[in-house]
């Protein structure tokens, strides 16, 4: 938890409390240091998804993968991937993913991954294909018997 000092007091509380804990005075912590703990926690979330979809994986892939390299080596791979390269990747493996599911699964599969493509490119704040990935998955899910969440 990151702390900072209370500008009426001095006492050091999180940058996220709504008070302070010592003097009660409102937004103790100047600064915009909600959208830093955004960030961080959409980075966080970033890698934690792709250490979990990585794991299935074999590790040999690691040297030629820079997402499976980020998965061994987070914060270095980070920097040296950058955020872009990291959501590019996994737009590329959702819609590779959504492939696989749509030649091969049921039209519930199909349904399922075309969502999760959207989601991706929603995080990557790709909005044109994400506006075109809830098309396709509304589609598919409506040939699956399924309403699109
Ligand atoms: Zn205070």
């Amino acid at each position: 938890m990151a702390l900072g000092k209370c500008k009426e007091c001095g006492r050091e509380c999180a940058k996220t409390a709504k008070v302070c804990p010592g003097c009660g005075v409102a937004n103790p912590v100047k600064g915009s240091t909600s959208a830093l703990v955004l960030g961080l926690v959409f980075v966080g979330l970033a890698i934690t998804w792709i250490v979990v979809t990585s794991n299935s994986k074999p590790s040999s892939a690691i040297a030629s993968n820079p997402v499976a390299a980020a998965a061994a080596n987070p914060i270095g791979a980070v920097a040296e991937v950058g955020l872009s390269g990291i959501y590019k990747k996994v737009c590329d493996d959702a819609v590779e993913q959504y492939g696989i599911a749509k030649r091969n699964g049921t039209p519930i599969d199909a349904c399922a991954h075309a969502g999760m493509v959207a989601a991706a490119y929603l995080q990557a704040k790709d909005e044109p294909s994400y506006a075109q990935w809830k098309k396709t998955e509304k589609a598919d899910c409506a040939k699956a018997g399924t309403p699109a969440p």
